[in-house]
């Protein structure tokens, strides 16, 4: 499973991180999303899914390769 951001769409409210810091973290200059893993490890992929669910923009999107 892999995980984009759409960064003309995110505005930087950083619930991705929250939710799942492992994955997903906050630039510190533009203050959007960075993702650490855009390939989400097998044990991360659950904690990764809320995150993309609970985006507010919907900036984040899954793939399966
Ligand atoms: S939750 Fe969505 S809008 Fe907010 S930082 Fe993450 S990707 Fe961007």
């Amino acid at each position: 499973m892999k995980v984009h951001v759409n960064l003309n769409v995110c505005q930087g409210h950083a619930r991705c991180e929250d939710i799942c810091p492992e994955v997903f973290g906050t630039d510190a200059v533009e203050g959007k999303c960075v993702i650490h893993q855009p390939d989400v490890p097998p044990e991360l992929e659950d904690k990764a899914r809320l995150a993309v669910r609970n985006c507010p923009e919907g900036a984040l999107r899954i793939s399966s390769r």
